[in-house]
């Protein structure tokens, strides 16, 4: 097996703030992701395409990325067999996860396309046209911003607010002058740092009448019993995500939780989303797929494993401006694999097939910046 990877800038359309990165007087955020692409290519030319996304949240970035990769042997993996693979990789350090997962999905690319099918049918899950909607993300920004990126998402039928921020009253105001009944989903990554105020906090945004569910309200290190409070009293729904990194966290977050948002980048890939997308439905939670700022290497991987959620939340690659490749769209907040050019596997394709050849180096050589495709 040959394999190559390379670091690429994702450009957000817009400055991307979230509680955890808002600094004093609203300033913080980014305004670029790094991302590294890796291909697998085996003998006989079977190609397997992955992404890592690294979120600071949960690991060192894009270095520790890099170094990860440098130490993989390739000729240790094999889409034939996934599992000898993934242990393999498993033994060469501990977490790691966005690394491990970027290549648990070009494995899975691979293994998918040697039988001849997508990566949803390959693990038997299908996928039904016109059934799931992502919701399209406003970051923490001024109100005058937030009603012209609402104004922008008017195609988009479900938005997701990040709050956390001093002006959430005046920031969900101005999302509502632009769209009075949208149904909105609120994300205050882990911004209440008590029960009390995670409480009021969800009350208030009840009285709204159209928020689904709020996504971490306190710190994902709250003492269990103070989230189990939180859980019997709030008006509104709570759905982990820093609190829920692998199917290891579902039992827990049953407790603390009605609901829990996976990523490909906490769970190592595909495989183990999988795992705790299935676990969460056994243990009686609503589960739903999300992402970082990603490219739709990585959306079209979530994609494949709409089936075993209720909520969507893949919109990384719809956040910016150089998307390299082409995979499922989401017209109208539609996932569709309709218009996807490429029939098997994970079904992404790079917009300019002269990228591959230009920019993407052996694993032996150093990483270079490419220029947008
Ligand atoms: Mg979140």
């Amino acid at each position: 097996m040959q394999m190559k990877f390379q670091e690429f800038d994702l450009k957000l359309t817009h400055r991307w703030t979230i509680a955890s990165s808002l600094g004093p007087g609203g300033a913080g955020g980014t305004e670029i992701f790094k991302v590294v692409f890796v291909e697998l290519r085996d003998k006989n030319g079977v190609l397997g395409i992955g992404e890592a996304a690294p979120s600071t949240r949960y690991e060192r970035g894009i270095e520790s990325v890099l170094s990860f990769l440098r130490q993989v042997d390739a000729d240790r993996l094999s889409f034939d067999d996934l599992s000898p693979s993934m242990e393999y990789l498993d033994g060469l350090g501990s977490g790691h996860f966005a690394a491990k997962g970027a290549l648990n999905i070009a494995l899975l690319d691979g293994a998918a396309r040697l039988s001849n099918k997508p990566v949803c049918d390959y693990l038997g899950l299908g996928f039904t046209e016109r059934k799931h909607v992502t919701s399209f993300s406003i970051g923490i920004d001024h109100p005058d911003s937030i009603r012209r990126k609402v104004a922008e998402a008017e195609s988009y039928p479900v938005l997701k607010l990040k709050v956390g921020s001093p002006q959430d009253r005046q920031n969900l105001a101005a999302l509502r002058e632009i769209a009075p009944q949208k149904p909105i989903r609120v994300d205050a990554n882990e911004a209440w740092k008590t029960k009390e105020e995670a409480l009021g906090q969800l009350e208030w945004l009840a009285g709204d009448g159209a928020i689904q569910f709020a996504e971490q309200p306190m710190p994902a290190t709250s003492a269990p019993r103070d989230l189990a409070w939180l859980k019997e009293r709030t008006p509104l729904p709570i759905m982990a995500d820093e609190s829920c990194l692998s199917a290891n966290d579902i039992e827990l977050c049953a407790d603390c939780y009605h609901a829990v948002n996976v990523k490909l980048m906490k769970t190592g890939g595909i495989s183990g989303a999988v795992e705790a997308l299935k676990a969460a439905r056994t243990s009686g939670m609503k589960t739903m797929i999300g992402c970082m700022i990603e490219s739709s290497v990585l959306i079209t991987a979530a994609a494949h494993l709409a089936e075993l959620t209720d909520y969507l939340d893949i919109d990384g690659n719809l956040l910016i401006s150089n998307d390299p490749f082409l995979g499922a769209t989401a017209e109208g907040g539609i996932i569709s694999f309709a218009k996807t050019p490429e029939p098997i596997g994970l079904r992404v394709q790079s917009r300019d097939p002269l990228a591959d050849r230009r920019s993407i180096h052996h694993s032996e050589t150093a990483t270079i910046q490419v220029e947008n495709c």
